[in-house]
């Protein structure tokens, strides 16, 4: 009903829905058309773009991100960080990308062609042409704009990292001179660097995407138009407001299936678009039914997926470096044909790709400074999703008896190599890609499920939705994640983040004693009197006489804390619950019964996934056989290097 009613407003020009319907502050405006060049694998470009000074200050210089020339030889700061390799796929040296802007005009003003200038305010290295000042003769206003004409041109590199070409599929992502964002009159403008992804500003894009005919094309935001240009090429332009990047692809061999998805209850009504590789159409049921449950998770949980279409993108094997990214309203997953239906791969990239399209692309991140209020917080949102819909214990792998669950799937990132940094650090300044995996996706998500075990699932599904809702198309930090959560709670929670997103401390507790002895009759000097000892030492004729001092004593072996439930269990069935602030070091339990324990057992309920040693979380009297979960573990286990390649 209310979409109609705007549509029928602004057909009669009564409002200008662009205002009316706004859901960000368009800070950008970019009118882009540029031609596919097959045969040299190259880009021909001219992009208008209009920039709004949103600061208090005046602006005298604009920076912008020419992200392909990360490819444009070996000594670029993403080569030299990733040696020419990315989640397993390498560089072909005889196929680099590169952009250059051929020219650079205000627009009906002057050329700014001969300002142009690389700067490199990560690291220095002079080899690096990713990021491009412009000095300006005049400085753009507080709330004033700047329209510049650029003319590029590009060559996408053989695909390994995200863009490029394989064959006649093409991927092109981070493809055009795109505006740093200027943050209270400071460029916030990185390099594109090996672990990291991007940081932009929200607007209008409108695209007009020139291919061979016969390419299949897929792009963010509503195809408006396309036509047949008579000479072997056709074009088509896409539309959408309230992004902040754009990214398209085209290939003969996609095919395409569109699919209505609405909800009931929720203002959902969007279109579905899968571009599914010839070479893998038997994924296509999983790759829409995944879709599908992702669109009802994050619209339910989080807020209702506010844009017309969300574009699937299979690329072929040969392209599989192109898979598993997300851009506005299109995101890449990644199949092969063969694919088994109890290794859930494809649903998992799917929803997690999607998911990006809420923390990266509506929550507008910065995924160079803070990368896990993207990664983490979509690995938390993903984690729960495969869980809700293909089981807790087995969400990620259901193979006969080997089931894995994507918690601990997260765990096994987690636990090898999470303790070299901490969460919240530079993307580009993690000492490995390993560790910023470790720490960016899968600890975070541990951290903000621990989050969620101890204040209640209740409690966290209000913090995620007020966090969302509060700063969706804008620019949260960590800090405001934390002042939503505290806010929320209505508790500090200082003492939680501190450690586990600043620090890169471990948490573990143990049960590192546990006996009961029988209590002797007393004997020796006690007073005047001296007390023999009886002859069978306890002195008592039968069994329920006996009284046994039982300890059970549990200890921190990590640097960090957080509170400990200890579950205690005597061998006549008894059980109580110690709860223990867990900031000593350790801490004795002394229990006199006339039985003994039987165990004790730390974070009964598994809670606290961030303690990096569950095996260590308790003790039985006597050996008992190899409980289930120690068995699910080791099977786990053995899984590992094969699952490592999973991770995205
Ligand atoms: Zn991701």
């Amino acid at each position: 009903m209310k979409k109609i009613g705007i549509f029928l407003l602004s057909s009669l020009g009564l409002i200008n829905p662009s205002i009316f319907g706004a859901m960000s502050k368009h800070i950008v405006d970019y009118r882009i058309q540029v031609k596919l060049q097959p045969e040299t694998k190259g880009l021909a470009g001219r992009e208008t773009v209009t920039w709004l000074n949103d600061s208090l200050v005046p602006v005298s210089e604009l920076q912008f991100h020419l992200y392909l020339n990360a490819f444009k030889n070996n000594r670029s700061t993403f080569m030299k960080e990733s040696g020419g390799a990315h989640r397993g796929f390498k560089v072909d040296e005889n196929d680099w990308g590169y952009i250059t802007v051929k020219n650079v005009r205000i627009r009906d003003g002057e050329d700014l062609t001969s300002r142009m200038e690389f700067i490199q305010p990560d690291d220095g290295n002079p080899d690096d042409q990713t990021v491009m000042r412009i000095p300006l003769a005049a400085p753009v206003g507080p709330q004033e704009r700047i329209a510049l004409e650029i003319e590029f041109e590009a060559k996408l590199p053989r695909v390994f990292a995200r863009s490029g070409f394989a064959d006649d599929f093409y991927m092109a992502g981070q493809w055009f001179p795109k505006l740093g964002v200027n943050q209270d009159g400071v460029w916030n403008c990185h390099q594109y660097h090996e672990s990291s992804e991007f940081f932009a500003d929200y607007g209008v894009f409108e695209v007009e995407i020139t291919v061979p005919k016969g390419y299949v094309v897929g792009a963010t935001g509503q195809r408006t138009s396309e036509r047949d240009n008579g000479d072997g090429t056709a074009s088509y332009t896409h539309y959408q407001e309230d992004v902040h990047d754009f990214a398209w692809t085209a290939c003969p061999d996609f095919v395409e299936f569109r699919e209505r998805f609405y909800l009931e209850d929720l203002p959902v009504d969007s279109e579905i678009i899968l571009l599914v590789h010839r070479q893998h159409l038997n994924q296509k049921p999983r790759f829409l039914d995944s879709l599908k449950k992702g669109l009802e998770f994050y619209s339910r949980n989080y807020g209702p997926y506010p844009y017309q279409t969300v574009t699937l993108v299979d690329p072929p094997i040969k392209a599989m470096g192109a898979g598993g990214m997300e851009y506005p309203t299109l995101f890449t997953t990644m199949a092969v044909w063969f694919m088994p239906k109890g290794l859930r791969m494809p649903e998992m990239v799917t929803i997690h790709e999607f998911g990006h399209g809420y923390w990266y692309g509506i929550v507008g991140s910065n995924e160079f400074e803070e990368a896990w209020l993207d990664e983490g917080i979509n690995s938390y949102s993903e984690m729960k999703a495969m869980d809700r819909y293909y089981g807790h214990d087995r969400s990620m792998v259901d193979l006969g008896p080997l089931k894995i669950s994507d918690g601990d799937y997260h765990r096994l990132q987690f636990i090898p190599i999470f303790a070299w940094d901490p969460i919240v650090k530079n993307s580009w300044e993690f000492v490995s890609g390993g560790s910023y995996g470790s720490n960016v996706y899968s600890k975070a998500a541990l951290t903000l499920k621990t989050l969620e075990n101890h204040l209640g699932e209740e409690v966290m599904a209000r913090i995620m939705r007020t966090y969302y809702e509060r700063w969706k198309f804008r620019h949260p930090t960590t800090g405001d994640f934390i002042a939503v959560a505290e806010e929320v709670s209505g508790r500090d929670l200082g003492w939680f983040f501190d450690q586990f997103l600043k620090t890169a401390g471990s948490l573990d507790y143990a049960v590192s004693g546990i006996r009961s002895r029988e209590e002797e009759e007393p004997a020796g000097f006690y007073g005047e009197e001296f007390l023999a000892p009886k002859p069978d030492k306890s002195g008592r004729d039968k069994d329920q006489d006996k009284v046994y001092r039982n300890e059970v004593v549990v200890q921190r072996k990590g640097e960090l804390f957080f509170p400990q439930e200890i579950l205690v269990t005597f061998e006549d069935g008894e059980e109580i619950r110690e709860i223990w602030d867990g900031r000593d070091r350790w801490r004795r339990f002394i229990y006199r019964r006339p039985v003994k324990l039987k165990s004790a057992r730390l974070d009964p309920e598994n809670k606290i996934l961030l303690d990096v040693n569950f095996f260590n979380n308790s003790k039985v009297l006597k050996p008992d056989r190899a409980s289930p979960l120690k068995y699910a573990l080791g099977l786990a286990l053995k899984f590992q290097e094969f699952l490592t390649w999973l991770s995205f």
